[in-house]
């Protein structure tokens, strides 16, 4: 745990206590305050309750009284579509609204460093799709690679969960638009930008919202080193804003759609190899069509985007190379869970929106595609450029019947449910075809989550004969 430094002896807010609420009142704790636990749910306060923690209404009058700061879970919107009333009432008594990641690069030097050879270092990952890929695939080059690594924030644990840093460690940190949006500190050494698509627009009141809170990464103290995927126009932005000249190596530019040999670092991937190039040179090139956890100009995006983060901490080409081949890829992402009948079947359970729907159905042959779910704001008939590959569509859930209706040209049936989609489909596949699993929509029409939804086409697909 991180001792969350500054509020020694004094009242600390606490609202919502899920992973990332809990972790935070836990290291308030240690640090020597006193958090004031609130959940609008009664399940969210037993939690908190059971661990030890005291619940205090934060509606009731006056429940501000004497505290220092608010702190916050990023599930609760701050600002749009509306604030939440708690925060709301916290901002207009002039009551410092943070979050678990604020607190984290306020607490996170000590004074033990003095004796270290090599301070710790913090990459934190941000982006539209691809954050949690990426950050696994940079913790484990460096893990490969002997180097001392943890990885937290919207992956795995919440960041004040981690055990204190060793001389020299890296910590890996993915962090949403919501994240990014409250934190107060914000510092990291190396920071990462995949890419941009629409998400979340509503909590952002728009694109240009979402693209700020993303951007406060690489404002806010800046980092040492900047990783930018350019293959948007805001990463483009992105990139002039920070870069002095064009040969300023502070900056790596990556891109998954073209060669950037003009600048003082850049890396990119084309039809299948990683390059690296400094100062108008090549310096390092890497296969990656045989890279099996990473299949798809996406994750080639990915691929490139640790490549540059790790290669900002010195690690060799080849060791990353290496590492690359035995990263296994994440649940529910691009993942294959079976091979039947010549038919292969692909988990992309957490393509919750079209631009990771699309990069998936680019990314296989002979598709047998099953989609729908809660769909999002804007529709999915953007899809229609990328279905050339897909022999059929197979629509369950809420939003079901208006992805038939935005992508009419594809020969489709309207499933309902994913145990229908999951028969159907595999009652057509033929030798070669891939059965994928990428919804372009939210779970939570049928689903508490993208990872339920993931298991039970892993459980539907595991249990059709062999
Ligand atoms: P995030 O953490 O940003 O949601 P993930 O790595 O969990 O990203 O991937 C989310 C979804 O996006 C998955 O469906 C995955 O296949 C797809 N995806 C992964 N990387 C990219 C990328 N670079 N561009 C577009 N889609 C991607």
């Amino acid at each position: 745990m991180i001792p969350v430094q500054g509020f020694d002896g004094q009242k600390v807010a606490v609202l919502g206590l899920g992973r990332s609420g809990l972790a935070t009142a836990a290291a308030l704790r240690a640090g020597g305050a006193t958090p004031l636990c609130w959940d609008d749910s009664p399940e969210g306060r037993a939690r908190a309750e059971e661990a030890g923690f005291a619940c205090h209404d934060l509606t009731r009058q006056g429940a501000f009284e004497g505290v220092s700061a608010l702190i916050v879970s990023p599930g609760i919107p701050h600002l749009y579509p509306a604030p939440n009333r708690i925060i709301a009432q916290a901002m207009a008594e002039g009551v410092p609204v943070d979050n678990d990641i604020g607190l984290f690069f306020a607490s996170f030097a000590t004074g033990d460093w003095d004796d270290f050879d090599v301070s710790p270092r913090v990459i934190c990952v941000t982006g539209s799709n691809g954050k949690s890929t990426t950050t696994a695939l940079i913790h484990h080059i460096l893990h490969h690679a002997g180097r001392p690594t943890q990885m937290a924030g919207n992956i795995g644990r919440g960041v004040l969960d981690i055990d204190p840093p060793e001389d020299g460690e890296v910590v890996v940190l993915e962090l949403s638009s919501y994240q990014t949006d409250l934190a107060r500190a914000l510092t990291p050494d190396i920071a990462v930008f995949t890419n941009l698509s629409p998400d979340h627009l509503d909590r952002h009141a728009g694109m240009g919202g979402y693209f700020a809170a993303k951007r406060r990464l690489f404002a806010e103290g800046g980092p040492d080193r900047a990783v930018i995927g350019v293959d948007e126009p805001e990463g483009v932005y992105l990139a002039n804003q920070i870069a002095t000249s064009r040969e300023d190596d502070r900056l790596i530019r990556v891109s998954a759609a073209r060669k950037l040999g003009d600048y003082g670092w850049s890396v990119f991937a084309r039809k299948g190899f990683l390059s690296e190039w400094r100062k108008g040179r090549q310096v390092a090139s890497i296969d990656l069509r045989s890279v099996q956890g990473l299949p798809g100009a996406h994750n080639h995006q990915n691929a490139c985007a640790a490549y540059a983060a790790v290669r900002a901490l010195g690690i060799a080409p080849r060791e990353i190379e290496a590492a690359f081949h035995s990263f296994g890829g994440l649940p529910h992402r691009s993942q294959t869970i079976a091979e039947k009948r010549g038919v292969r079947y692909v988990n992309d359970s957490k393509a919750t929106n079209v631009d990771s729907a699309a990069k998936a159905l680019q990314a296989f042959q002979n598709i047998r595609w099953i989609a729908g779910g809660l769909g999002k704001e804007g529709g999915v008939a953007a899809l229609a450029a990328h279905l050339g590959s897909v022999r059929k569509a197979y629509f369950i859930g809420h939003s079901a019947r208006d992805f038939a209706l935005d992508l009419a040209g594809v020969d489709h049936e309207i499933c309902e449910t994913m145990a229908r989609a999951v028969e159907a489909a595999a009652r057509d596949a033929e030798a070669g075809d891939t059965v994928l699993l990428a919804p372009a929509a939210a779970s939570f029409d049928q689903y508490p989550n993208f990872e339920m939804r993931g298991e039970d086409f892993t459980a539907l697909v595991q249990g059709l004969p062999d």
